[in-house]
């Protein structure tokens, strides 16, 4: 009996560990320093500190605002999303900031299987404080309801919470200060499924600098959800060929989820 407990206590440490590493990992962290443990010392080991800096080893864009999350963390663990809404407050902490009416947090389903994340807010987006209200965001509607959901049952959020001058992409300094809390989000939110929306949100996420066409059509893995890349809406509105291609993502997805079509 004990010995059971203790083995199941084992493989269930494991399960975290390997959870932990996997999420440090789509965090772009590639090496994690331990230290053994000392006498006197009361924690078992502890993660690299701001004094053992971690070496760049790659050019993979780093996360210039918290190089290890650690989502073991309680105070991260347990942090819902109203409580990460606080956390960012009036934020001024990038040059984004200036030019932004609202922020643009994210709006949907606390608990959603599914999580479509874009790009930043638009013009229409900044002015009412809401994810994809936009043309583009219309055409993301469709594609949720196409799929047999409603844009409630899902959460829809962005990789830059404040409006880019002129809708340019955001930049690696941008997304460095504001992605903290779009793992946190994701964290909070534990989906089953994660849908990037465009090159800027895939390669944030997956760290990566692949294209986004090696990218698509294929699962990805995020922590413990299933990440899968696709075209941004915006860029079917500029070439509807990109419909078919999109479509055929979604029902990878669908798959996943166990959802039939609308109307099936
Ligand atoms: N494009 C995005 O990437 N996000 C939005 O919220 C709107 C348009």
């Amino acid at each position: 009996m004990v010995v059971m407990n203790l083995r199941n206590e084992l493989i269930e440490i494991l399960e975290e560990l390997r959870i932990f590493f996997e999420f440090q990992k789509s965090l772009g962290v590639e090496r994690v320093f331990m230290q053994r443990q000392t006498e006197g010392q009361d924690e078992t080991f502890q993660l690299l500190q701001e004094d053992k800096p971690i070496p760049k080893t790659s050019d993979k864009p780093s996360l210039s605002a918290n190089v290890q999350l650690n989502i073991f963390d309680p105070l991260v663990k347990e942090q819902s999303l109203e409580q990460i809404r606080e956390e960012i407050g009036d934020c001024t902490r990038c040059k984004l900031h200036e030019g932004r009416t609202n922020i643009v947090f994210g709006e949907g389903n606390a608990k959603a299987r599914l999580v479509f994340v874009g790009e930043g807010p638009g013009r229409d987006e900044d002015i009412q404080g809401k994810p994809f209200v936009g043309r583009a965001g219309q055409l993301l509607n469709k594609i949720i309801e196409a799929m047999g959901l409603k844009r409630s049952e899902v959460y829809i959020c962005n990789v830059v919470k404040c409006r880019p001058p002129e809708n340019r992409t955001p930049e690696s300094d941008e997304i460095g200060t504001c992605e903290q809390f779009l793992f946190k989000q994701l964290l909070a939110i534990d989906p089953e499924v994660i849908v990037c929306l465009g090159g800027v949100a895939a390669q944030s996420l997956l760290h990566a600098k692949t294209k986004l066409l090696d990218l698509r059509g294929k699962f990805h893995t995020y922590g413990k959800a299933k990440l899968i890349v696709t075209y941004h809406p915006a860029a079917l509105l500029r070439n509807p060929a990109l419909k078919k291609p999109l479509w055929d993502d979604m029902q990878i997805v669908m798959k996943e989820l166990g959802l039939s079509k609308s109307g099936d």
